[in-house]
């Protein structure tokens, strides 16, 4: 629980998912802001007007997931690396997610992960399916990791794997 212990718990976060319908159409941005802070860059990325206006600069930003595209631009302009994109509708039956990414080295399409969880747990292996460079984005990087379905609302960062496979 976010309160007790800094880590949403399955409870917080599924409320910022959309519809079962929805989930299946497309990718969509999941915005994992849970508190009241004066922020909102993520309002004022989004080529499209997918979050809806904020009233104030400390409301919870929420996503229009009739608009959203699931572009991502959202997603590396997010000081606290809320921002995730989710993509369930590739026949493949794996899940694609994009993340933003700060750490070095930075993987390569086409090499293996290990996606970990909120808690930093290791959860499953993943494939990097795309890398947005960070250069032009204050060396915030975009990674798009594709991973077993079951594992795409608890895996929130990945850990390369180096060259001996560890
Ligand atoms: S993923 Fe793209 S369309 Fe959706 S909210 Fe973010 S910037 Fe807007
Ligand atoms: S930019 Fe990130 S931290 Fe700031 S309001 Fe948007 S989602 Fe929350």
């Amino acid at each position: 629980m976010l309160k007790k212990n800094g880590v949403a718990c399955k409870e917080e976060y599924m409320e910022k998912l959309p519809s079962d319908i929805r989930k299946e159409r497309g990718p969509f941005a999941m915005i994992e802001c849970f508190q009241r802070i004066p922020c909102d860059p993520c309002f004022y990325s989004c080529p499209i007007k997918a979050i809806k206006p904020m009233s104030d600069i400390n409301d919870i930003p929420r996503v229009d997931f009739d608009k959203c595209n699931g572009c991502a631009s959202c997603v590396v302009k997010c000081p606290g690396l809320a921002i995730f994109v989710v993509d369930l509708s590739k026949p493949s039956g794996k899940a694609i997610l994009k993340m933003a990414y700060e750490l070095l080295p930075v993987p390569a399409v086409g090499d293996e992960v290990i996606a970990l969880s909120r808690e930093g747990k290791e959860l499953c292996k993943a494939k990097v399916v795309e890398v947005r460079d960070g250069k032009i984005n204050d060396k915030t990087y975009l990674l798009g990791i594709e991973l077993d379905r079951e594992y795409i609302y608890e895996a929130r960062a990945v850990r390369v794997v180096d060259s001996d496979g560890k």
